[in-house]
């Protein structure tokens, strides 16, 4: 089985203002870190919006498309912006992980990664937030859950902020495992350990300031991976952040390319142990560019091995 790489130009589209650390240039690199690497390469396709109204409200998507400027920037909160391509863009990231959960599931892909942008995971039911519009990983789960029929879908989130907008979204569905891990404090401020959802299917691992791969490791040994088994996924939704790398300007934990390769190789074991390997990961954050790149080498080439 291969691993699919999917992806869309029209995420170069989304365009931020000057400065700002949610770049076009982050999915250059990203993209230029994969060239060369043995991935099946698949065009996103736009979401539909019912794909989208399975997690927000029709309201929420109407406030985006009235707000959309014709050019320029539309400012929806301190940093998180609309440019006239962000729409498409956006329907392009949460199309491509409704397409990922689809090759995977029928078998086309031993699993996949989303190089995609606005990534989603600070997107709450109806805010946009974080430089995020459309909770793409919680969309993923909700579509393997209700169109594919699964009974058990988890998210492992290791981006270096807490997995607010997939916490929101999945909050009370019981179907759902969400294990977030995030440095604390940092914006936005949520994920306590006593976070844990309507049905104790959130699991929040709060990391203090200065935390290595030594701390980040033993932490999803105690706490994530025994109950990540224990729920028994019949998928497995990842959302990638690259920000806990020691090298990243907006936090401060001190995670190595290496740490990357290793919680990947981690969650793909148990995948293996639980439904043959069947892993959708999802582009989060990372800022420094070349961190980024790296880092997300690393990931997708533990993704590579594990599909073999
Ligand atoms: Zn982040």
């Amino acid at each position: 089985m291969t691993t699919a790489l999917v992806t869309h130009a029209d995420c170069l589209d989304h365009v931020t203002p000057p400065g700002h650390p949610e770049q076009v240039a982050r999915l250059d690199h990203v993209l230029h870190a994969l060239a060369g690497l043995d991935l099946t390469r698949v065009t996103a396709p736009l979401a539909a919006e019912d794909d989208i109204l399975r997690i927000h409200p029709a309201g929420y998507l109407a406030g985006l498309r009235r707000n959309l400027p014709a050019q320029g920037f539309y400012q929806i909160d301190g940093d998180t912006f609309l440019s006239p391509g962000s729409l498409s863009a956006a329907f392009r990231a949460a199309g491509g992980m409704v397409r990922a959960v689809d090759m995977v599931l029928n078998g086309d892909a031993g699993n996949a990664f989303c190089a995609a942008r606005p990534p989603g995971h600070h997107a709450e039911r109806e805010t946009a937030m974080g430089f995020c519009l459309f909770g793409n990983a919680a969309l993923a789960v909700k579509h393997a859950l209700d169109f594919h029929g699964l009974q058990r879908v988890a998210v492992v989130d290791f981006d270096v902020h807490h997995g607010n907008g997939t916490q929101d979204l999945l909050w009370d569905e019981a179907r759902a495992l969400v294990i977030t891990s995030q440095q604390m404090p940092l914006w936005p401020g949520t994920g306590r350990i006593d976070e844990t959802g309507m049905h104790d299917t959130i699991v929040n691992i709060p990391l203090a300031p200065g935390s290595g791969g030594a701390e980040m490791r033993a932490a999803y040994a105690d706490r994530a991976f025994p109950r990540l088994r224990a729920f028994a996924p019949e998928l497995i939704v990842v959302s990638a952040g690259f920000d806990a790398h020691r090298d990243d300007p907006l936090a401060q934990l001190t995670w190595e390319t290496e740490d990357f390769a290793w919680i990947t190789a981690e969650i793909c074991a148990i995948a293996a142990e639980c439904c043959a390997g069947r892993v959708v990961s999802t582009l989060e954050g990372g800022y420094d560019l070349k961190a980024l790149g790296d880092s997300a080498r690393a990931h997708v080439e533990e993704l590579i091995k594990a599909a073999r």
